[in-house]
């Protein structure tokens, strides 16, 4: 039934989008797969999936498992961005959360195709635990990030939480993941539902267990990006600790960090000296969330417990009715931000929390010269 309205609504977007959007939601229906007895196996037959039939996971029974693209690892993500870094190109990356609906699901694909016009060097797909992310869903993270790699042509990192979850659960979610041709994981605590939160037997206390488990089950198959906080995580004990926890994160097998948005050049800058100094030589790429809207900017700094330094609050209070004044501003001040950043020297790449909405990103990037138009 859901599949018929999306051929529908898809078909009712018009030709123009239909090739590529369309291939893209066939491809999302051919690969659902079927949960048996808590593991999941191929639709198609294909039984030589991650997970045995015991729901068990195991590092023998992820190697085997037949990716619906070719798995070779020889172009990986962590390559492609060492190469950047010695080539002294500039390149910039692209975040999105999954939709709620099947109508979003066919906005954020024709989205993933004039944004991936641009050049981004990958995009991201957050995780969000409450709506069934690793599901075969068309709105599902998994379905999502997935259909961004072997539809729309773009590298992809896959978000993954592990607080609340044991090991089986998320061995299975990565082993269905490399199934459906994904190679790069965002390895994330996430934030444990309820003030008593406490730790699963057999799950995970931190970031770090879950990049353990990744190398431990699947060797170097996935490419791991981890976490990091210029301000300190709203939970650390103190900066200087949360930087040491980043660096045992690294140390585990992290290949690169993004980091939580910051909204002066100069927080950056010191979080990257300071990483330097403690020894943490993977790349670190800074989040840039160009400023879109008044209610979402709070709704973000709630969220992430952050505070809005005061030369922005100056500026946006008095104009916080007029959405496109907003989006100036925040395009204005993502741009002077960046600039600082990239001419730095220390900053070759920028990663950006699109919020799903393309306007401000494609015009920062356009003013920076980092916007390739129509690469392919
Ligand atoms: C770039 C980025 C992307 C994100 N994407 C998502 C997403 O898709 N979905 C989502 O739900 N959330 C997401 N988040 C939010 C994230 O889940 C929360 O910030 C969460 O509270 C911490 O996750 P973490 O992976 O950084 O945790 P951790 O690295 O585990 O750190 C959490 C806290 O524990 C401390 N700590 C770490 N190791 C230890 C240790 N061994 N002993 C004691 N203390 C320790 C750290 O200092 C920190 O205070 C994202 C955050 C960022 C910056």
């Amino acid at each position: 039934m859901i599949q018929f309205e999306l051929h529908y609504s898809v078909w009712e977007k018009g030709k123009g989008q239909m090739n590529r959007v369309g291939a893209a939601l066939f491809f999302i229906m051919v690969n659902q797969v079927q949960q048996v007895d808590g593991c999941w196996q191929s639709s198609k037959g294909d039984s030589s999936g991650a997970s045995n039939s015991s729901g068990e996971s195991s590092k023998e029974s992820s190697r085997c498992s037949t990716p619906v693209v070719d798995s070779d690892r020889s172009d990986r993500l962590r390559e492609k961005i060492r190469k950047r870094i010695d080539s002294g190109d500039r390149w910039f990356s692209l975040e999105f959360f999954p939709p709620r609906t099947t109508s979003g699901a066919v906005n954020l694909i024709s989205r993933f195709d004039r944004m991936g016009s641009g050049g981004p060097l990958f995009v991201d797909i957050t995780w969000h635990p409450a709506g069934d992310p690793g599901s075969d869903k068309e709105t599902s993270s998994m379905m999502i990030a997935s259909t961004a790699v072997n539809y729309c042509g773009l590298e992809s990192v896959l978000h993954l939480t592990c607080c609340n979850q044991n090991k089986e659960k998320i061995s299975g979610y990565l082993a269905k993941a490399k199934h459906l041709g994904l190679k790069n994981i965002m390895a994330l605590r996430g934030d444990p539902v309820g003030d008593d939160w406490e730790n699963e037997e057999g799950g995970f206390s931190y970031a770090i267990d879950l990049v353990r488990h990744i190398r431990s089950e699947f060797d170097e198959y996935f490419d791991i990006c981890v976490a990091g906080y210029p301000t300190g995580h709203p939970e650390a004990k103190s900066y200087e600790q949360d930087l040491r926890h980043l660096k045992e994160k690294v140390d585990a097998g992290a290949d690169f960090v993004i980091t939580q948005l910051f909204f002066r050049a100069d927080t950056f800058l010191k979080f990257l000296d300071d990483c330097r100094a403690i020894g943490i030589t993977c790349p670190i790429l800074p989040g840039i969330f160009p400023i879109q809207g008044y209610q979402s900017l709070r709704q973000l700094v709630k969220l992430s417990k952050l505070e809005v330094p005061e030369e922005i609050t100056k500026v946006i209070e008095p104009i916080k009715d007029n959405d496109a004044a907003i989006r100036n501003y925040g395009i204005h001040q993502a741009v002077r931000m960046c600039r600082v950043l990239l001419e730095s020297g220390k900053v070759p790449g920028l990663h950006f929390y699109t919020l799903n909405r393309e306007v401000a990103t494609m015009e920062v990037l356009r003013q920076l010269g980092l916007w390739i138009e129509d690469p392919r």
